[in-house]
């Protein structure tokens, strides 16, 4: 306690909202800060509807002396949002209610922290941090493109009626290449823009204005144009938009304690050759239609490639099932097509629920990664070399998945973001062979290593991601 009183170094508390999507960021970019950077983090997480994932990543961690992790208690929101409520109201409601816990933490705190940090759906901790003369920032889980599209959306939303059908055929967003709505699935499917989830998200966008500076989980060479064009003074944009700071790419690391690391699967890749086997999985919380989950399977037994696919019973989205994820008994001989199990052994692994993604990316063996497309997936499948096919299932998947494949040029379409209906085995065979076999897979890989190499080298001391977050720090420093 001592030691802490008369540190001089810049204190932190990083908001994170709950869910492994943003979760693991935001504690990767704690630790990065605490194990780098010379800077005391506090880290606030709120435990209410933790999936089992959360709390074991949370329970297995071996916390540096100067990360803080406040689990926040449980609040009950029953009473304020019905169970099956959209995700972002969702998410947001539980960062509210646990804001008092925030501030008697901070009060409590013998050397209060000087700088706020809150991640895409925490932004109503800002008023914490008014309150307490706190700086705030922004932590940007998302891509740079998908920000450059946030923050346009109020322009959006004052030159069109998002409640009619009045949404442009196309958007022009500054720093972004002009695209087609119909290619992000439709007006239905533009981020977040149905239903009343444009309310809630809205209320976000409005703050992310607010923050001295937004940190991107990017980096240069990846979205050079977007950065570029998102910092240009000439641009006009409706709400201000903050300096940004590209201090990606911040994954967990393959060597870090993470769940599940002795794990089968990792013995079972230690045993197939360097490079053959497709990585199947859709994040913490994605799953397909029966249908659907019955064609992949035939359509991978088809393709004649070894697989890792990690299983969820087909059903449809809810929110409590994508912040609880996977508890329960998973056993996929009772949805995957007959005998599969049985055909496929040797040839393919299936693993219900959850496998360590980061150290089965990092193996060796992984030749191509069949992803739903959420960025902390695309980011680890980059740092790691590894190509991948694009399957987006909802928010700004579509987006992602789109830039994979036009801007970045490491991945295959295999699911449209405009289409209806199930993709079909055949499809899915061609697209599998084509990455794993032919030669458009070869550019693909090649593609992937280059962005590699340029994602460990801007992580580096002479990196501009490590200069960006020197930066800030430094700034911290002035006002601790
Ligand atoms: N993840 C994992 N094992 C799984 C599924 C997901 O370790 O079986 C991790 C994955 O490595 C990533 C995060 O959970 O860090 C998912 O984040 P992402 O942005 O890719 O997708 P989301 O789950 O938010 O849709
Ligand atoms: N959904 C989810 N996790 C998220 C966002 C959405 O599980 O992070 C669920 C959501 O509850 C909804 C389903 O995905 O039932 C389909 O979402 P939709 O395509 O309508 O969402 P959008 O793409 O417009 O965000």
């Amino acid at each position: 306690m001592q030691l802490i009183m008369e540190s001089s170094k810049p204190h932190v508390a990083i908001i994170s909202s709950p869910g492994m999507g943003h979760v693991i960021p935001c504690l990767e970019l704690a630790k990065c800060l605490v194990s780098y950077h010379d800077v005391e983090v506090s880290f606030f997480v709120p435990s209410t509807e933790a999936s089992v994932q959360q709390t074991q990543l949370l329970e297995s961690l071996v916390v540096p002396e100067d990360l803080h992790i406040i689990k926040l208690p449980p609040v009950d929101i029953s009473n304020i949002v019905p169970i099956n409520n959209e995700i972002v109201a969702r998410l947001t409601l539980i960062v509210q209610e646990s804001l008092p816990d925030v501030r008697s933490e901070i009060l409590k705190s013998p050397r209060p922290p000087t700088v706020l940090i809150s991640d895409m759906f925490s932004t109503h901790a800002f008023e914490i941090a008014d309150d307490f003369k706190m700086a705030k920032y922004l932590f940007c889980t998302f891509s740079a493109t998908v920000l450059a599209y946030m923050m346009y959306t109020p322009k959006l939303a004052q030159e069109t009626n998002i409640d009619s059908q009045e949404i442009p055929e196309s958007l022009n967003v500054p720093g972004c290449k002009p695209v087609l709505v119909q290619d992000l699935g439709g007006r239905d499917r533009l981020f977040h823009l149905n239903g009343g989830k444009v309310q809630s998200v809205f209320g976000h966008i409005y703050n992310y204005a607010k923050a001295s500076a937004i940190l991107v989980n990017t980096f240069e060479d990846l979205e050079p144009q977007t950065l570029q064009g998102l910092s240009d003074d000439n641009v006009r944009w409706t709400i201000p938009m903050p300096p940004l700071y590209p201090v990606g790419p911040i994954i967990k690391s393959a060597e870090s304690p993470s769940i599940g690391k002795s794990d089968y699967y990792l013995a079972w890749l230690d045993n197939q050759p360097s490079g053959s086997v497709l990585f199947i999985s859709f994040g913490s919380g994605g799953t397909l239609s029966a249908d659907q989950t019955n064609e992949l399977a035939l359509g991978l037994e088809l393709s004649k490639q070894r697989f890792l696919w990690v299983v969820r019973p087909p059903q449809d989205f809810t929110p409590a099932a994508y912040i609880s994820a996977v508890g329960g008994v998973n056993d996929p001989s009772e949805y995957l097509p007959d005998g599969f199990l049985t055909r496929t052994s040797g040839i393919g692994l299936v693993i219900p629920n959850w496998v360590s993604q980061i150290d089965v990316l990092n193996h060796g063996s992984i030749g191509a990664f069949l992803s739903h497309c959420g960025w902390n997936s695309i980011l680890e499948s980059l740092v790691n070399g590894v190509p991948l096919l694009t399957w987006p299932l909802y928010a700004e998947q579509h987006w992602n998945a789109m830039m994979l494949t036009q801007d970045f040029g490491v991945a295959v379409q295999l699911a449209k973001a405009s289409e209806e209906g199930v993709v079909g085995r055949e499809r899915i065979e061609r697209a599998v062979r084509l990455v794993m076999e032919e030669e458009e897979g070869k550019v693909l890989r090649n593609r992937a290593k280059e962005l590699k190499s340029s994602a460990i080298k801007t992580m580096g001391k002479d990196g501009s991601s490590y200069g960006s977050l020197s930066k800030l720090v430094k700034k911290w420093n002035e006002i601790s």
